[in-house]
């Protein structure tokens, strides 16, 4: 039975009609390409969205927050994550120096444990990354990768060991100060304070050293904070291309913590001759992006510091612990008494930056959870769509939103590790400048 149906399979072309036979090949017919997202809403949702700072970190150790809790006054959460359709966060590991003065080290390593015990606690909403290619899988697995960044260089107490631990822990990028100057690089927040000790040059020998080992480990370098000096001094120094992780444009508001227009064009032209250049990641801080906002803030300082330190010295004398989250209630309490700035003036400085470093260059770095005070209308992670609506509504094409949303960032991460991966092969040896040199300012 079998053999007889396989002869008739034989013979059966030789009846078929000769056109049949040599009919020509049909043209291949695709299935139609699904359409591509054209509403604001749907470009947001195509998007890989990352974010390079967030301080909710200090929630999760400090006062135990969890992601699945409702936000309760922060801007990160899971329910937002999601909403907002958020990929990856850097989760910012930032030490208070004063507070912690002589724990540098001990209170960085419970941060980094805090982010872990997160994930760990869901890992069925979260996965820690240490790649660009681990935020794509934590993409296609509808997870939010968890990255971290040092806020701030004391965290290394000066220990080029310290630097690789923190590397090894999974940290991928280091801000070089945060407020203050460390004994290697200076900061915007104290380098007119004549009773800071400052650099000659914005980076010692020492400080070079730490830029060169960021450079070869593929720890991202990040001159958000740092003062200006510093910044020219580590553009030329860093063989990777830098980024500011959470900074915005200085020409439409006028803070040290921004970023001057010859500042943006020195990030996107960083990283040498054949580099495809950093990026500035805008952040969303009222202060930051209205100039109205940042004076009133600024007017109101004698008053909110004498009544901010009276509420501690009676939490001190009531033997509270001063957390973060207490004092970030305090300045949210006195932010709230100045109007919130539009959302149109974020947008402003995004577009700024874009025409001035280029398209390529440009990103969010929102610093949720470490500010006072955001924009009317983005009050958490879900609110990450009316950027792109607002950007769209500005003649952005979806291209375009998809390079600010996180698409920038990603080749300027790959770089840095393609940048870390010749370096290690060059030489395993490199002497350092401070061997040759006593480490001093
Ligand atoms: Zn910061």
């Amino acid at each position: 039975m079998r053999y007889a149906f396989a002869a008739l399979l034989l013979a059966a072309p030789l009846s078929l009609p000769a056109q049949i036979l040599f009919a020509p090949p049909k043209p291949v017919t695709h299935k139609p390409a699904p359409a591509a997202p054209t509403t604001p809403a749907a470009v947001h949702r195509s998007a890989i969205v990352i974010d390079t700072h967030a301080d909710t970190t200090q929630r999760m150790l400090d006062d135990h927050y969890d992601l699945t809790e409702p936000l309760d006054g922060g801007y990160l959460n899971f329910a937002s994550a999601r909403e907002g359709n958020l990929g990856a966060e850097f989760f910012s590991i930032w030490v208070e120096p004063k507070l912690y003065q002589g724990h540098y080290a001990e209170r960085t390593l419970e941060l980094i444990d805090a982010v872990y015990q997160q994930a760990a606690a869901h890992p069925d909403q979260m996965m820690m990354a240490y790649s660009p290619d681990d935020i794509l899988r934590a993409h296609r697995e509808h997870k939010l990768a968890a990255l971290m960044g040092i806020e701030g260089g004391h965290s290394i107490e000066d220990s080029l060991g310290l630097l690789r631990d923190y590397y090894r822990l999974g940290v991928r990028y280091m801000t070089l100060t945060w407020s203050n100057s460390n004994d290697w690089a200076d900061s915007s927040g104290d380098i007119d304070d004549p009773t800071v000790k400052h650099t000659l040059d914005g980076l010692t020998d020492f400080g070079k050293d730490v830029v060169y080992e960021m450079n070869r480990l593929g720890m991202m370098v990040d001159i958000s904070h740092v003062s200006d000096k510093t910044f020219y001094r580590t553009v030329i120094t860093s063989r990777a291309p830098v980024f500011a992780s959470h900074s915005s444009a200085r020409a439409l508001t006028n803070s040290p913590r921004n970023m001057t227009d010859d500042m943006l064009r020195a990030v996107a032209r960083s990283g040498g001759p054949t580099s495809k250049g950093g990026v500035i990641m805008v952040n969303f801080y009222s202060g930051f992006i209205s100039d109205d906002w940042r004076n009133a803030w600024n007017a109101q300082a004698p008053e909110r510091q004498a009544a901010e330190k009276k509420q501690i010295d009676e939490w001190k004398a009531q033997g509270k612990t001063i957390t973060y989250e207490m004092t970030d209630a305090l300045d949210k309490q006195w932010a709230a008494k100045i109007p919130r700035p539009p959302l149109s003036l974020l947008i402003d400085h995004i577009d700024h930056i874009a025409k001035v470093a280029g398209i390529d260059h440009v990103g969010l770095g929102s610093d949720f959870d470490g500010i006072p005070s955001s924009p009317a209308g983005l009050d958490s992670a879900a609110d990450l769509p009316k950027i792109t609506e607002a950007l769209m509504a500005r003649g952005y094409s979806a291209e375009d939103c998809r390079k600010i949303l996180g698409e920038n960032f990603l080749r300027f991460f790959r770089e840095v590790q393609a940048t870390a991966k010749e370096l290690q092969a060059e030489s395993a040896n490199r002497p350092k400048i401070t061997d040759q040199q006593p480490f001093k300012k």
